[in-house]
């Protein structure tokens, strides 16, 4: 059996009268890239953040390797990964710089060059985030959440308004971070991107999981219950197509 790396039960999040988050519970086991689904205001930011002890909750608890959050927030914080900020905050550093910066931060050191290598960015070393593509910039977001080698990393939205080649790459790089024995939460809105990557599912709609599964058995409960396409499906679809026709390879550089 799998041990839960990160256990939530009960959770429940309040902004003022407005209840966002209605009292979920779930497991992340170890090793494992679990997905969290669900449409805009699901509650899915928020979940994240609350994990991540940026986010004070109203109720419910929350374990992450054994530590428990209203106990250990320190202990919890020095094992998790967290996309960092970096446009915004500090526009004047390079990547090197900014990587030493957060590595000082978490006082935990660490080779920025080869971190850099890692995410396939040494060639940008000496350039400032705002310089970078959509697609190298989460590159570098991702590799902002390794410097501390978590033991679990949360990835918000990591795709969202990338090319499909730049989306590959980093499926790429996410399940790289995976095999290297890091468990890896992430949101998404692409369902192809969470049925290629993600080993479980959670749904989440207007503050409660209505699904948590394989999406292989989310997709074979579905057809079993009689569920069939309005038209059949053709043997490919534009995306494939489009990356046929362009390839795989990265455009950004
Ligand atoms: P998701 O990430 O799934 O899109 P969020 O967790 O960001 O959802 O937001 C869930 C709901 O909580 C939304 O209705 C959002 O408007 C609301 N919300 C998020 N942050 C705040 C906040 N700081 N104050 C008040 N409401 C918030
Ligand atoms: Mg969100």
């Amino acid at each position: 059996m799998p041990q839960p790396i990160i256990s939530v039960k009960g959770l429940v999040k309040n902004y003022g009268d407005f209840q966002a988050v209605k009292g979920i519970s779930f497991d992340v086991f170890e090793g494992e890239i679990f997905g969290l689904l669900g449409p805009n205001g699901a509650g899915k930011s928020t979940t994240l953040e609350i994990i991540e002890t940026l986010r004070e909750k109203t109720a419910g608890s929350i374990h992450v390797d054994g530590y428990d959050l209203d106990k250990e927030p320190a202990a919890i914080k020095k094992i998790i990964g967290v996309q960092l900020q970096t446009s915004g905050f500090y526009p004047a550093l390079n990547l090197l710089e900014l990587i030493d910066l957060f590595s000082g931060l978490y006082n935990h050191k660490v080779d920025a060059m080869a971190l850099l290598k890692k995410v396939n960015l040494e060639d940008k070393a000496k350039s400032k985030s705002k310089e970078l593509s959509g697609g190298q910039r989460q590159r570098f977001s991702i590799a902002t959440t390794l410097i501390n080698k978590p033991r679990v990393i949360f990835l918000d939205e990591p795709t969202t308004g990338l090319d499909p080649q730049a989306r590959r790459n980093l499926w790429d790089l996410i399940r790289e971070i995976r095999t290297a024995g890091t468990t890896v939460i992430i949101t998404t809105h692409y369902m192809d991107e969470a049925e290629q990557l993600c080993d479980r599912i959670a749904i989440m709609d207007q503050g409660r999981i209505i699904k948590l599964a394989t999406p292989e058995s989310m997709i074979d409960e579905l057809v079993e219950s009689g569920f069939e396409r309005p038209k059949q499906m053709k043997a490919a679809n534009l995306e494939d197509v489009f990356i046929h026709l362009t390839g795989r390879d990265l455009r950004e550089d």
